[in-house]
Order: C-alpha cells, then sequence, then structure tokens
C-alpha cells in the first residue's frame, strides 16, 4: 500500500528522522513553531495517527502517560526506572531476528515492534539502600 503523503505529514516525519528520539506531539508542534512551519495541533495528531498507519512512525507510551512518537528506523529499546522514570537507551535488539520468523511464518508485514525493560535504576536503588 503507497499512500500519498500530504505535506504535514512529509514535515512531521523529516523532523523526527532529525531529532533522532522520541517526542510528543505537543514538542513536535513547538519544534514546528519554531521554524516557522505553523501547523496546527490537531493536523499535528492527523498527520502522526495517518504516519502511524503508514508504518512510517512508532508511539510510545511513557509511564506518565504522555504519548511520544519517533520514526521506526530507529529500532531503539529503553529500560525504564518506574521510581525515576528515567529511560536509559539498549544498544542491541534482542527480537530483531523473532520479527522475521513472524512475518514469514504468519505472513504478516510487521511494521515495528516494541519491547521496553521496567525496573529500578542504578541511583534509586542506591538511595533505597541508603
Ligand atoms: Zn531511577
Ligand atoms: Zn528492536
Amino acid at each position: 500500500m503507497k499512500a500519498q503523503r500530504t505535506r504535514s505529514q512529509e514535515r512531521i516525519l523529516q523532523l523526527l528522522k532529525n531529532v533522532k528520539r522520541a517526542i510528543s506531539a505537543q514538542d513536535l508542534y513547538i519544534k514546528l513553531r519554531k521554524s516557522n512551519q505553523n501547523m496546527g495541533l490537531a493536523t499535528v495528531y492527523r498527520s502522526l495517527e495517518a504516519l502511524k498507519l503508514q508504518g512510517e512512525i512508532q508511539v510510545r507510551t511513557l509511564p506518565n502517560g504522555e504519548s511520544v512518537y519517533s520514526s521506526i528506523h530507529q529500532d531503539q529499546h529503553h529500560l525504564t526506572c518506574v521510581n525515576c522514570g528515567n529511560s536509559i537507551p539498549i544498544a542491541e535488539c534482542p527480537v530483531h531476528d523473532l520479527e522475521h520468523q513472524l512475518e514469514q511464518s504468519h505472513h504478516f508485514k510487521v511494521y515495528y515492534h516494541t519491547l521496553e525493560f521496567f525496573g529500578v535504576c542504578d541511583r534509586c536503588q542506591l538511595a533505597q539502600d541508603a
């Protein structure tokens, strides 16, 4: 399925590729304004939804309930501390091969996957022990 992307979607996708991290729709909106690309918040949300359906971006929900968006070409996983909310990126993707296997066995086109580990970070462990 080759969807025709709107100009707003193109701008958002480009921005997400440039920032190289997951950001919220609100932050995205602010960034667009700063670069003089006026776009309403509703348009930002609508474009993000369309890009998600096209399999171009992924959504991650933070422990505080906020949704952050990133380009799917960043296969990035995190260790997230439930105490301080700190997210530590991990270098490797342990399910990369599994993704290919599932695509084959289920004839399913996988756009992206999410994998996140929750626990307590080293600093919070130290604070707890003290
Ligand atoms: Zn912590
Ligand atoms: Zn991965």
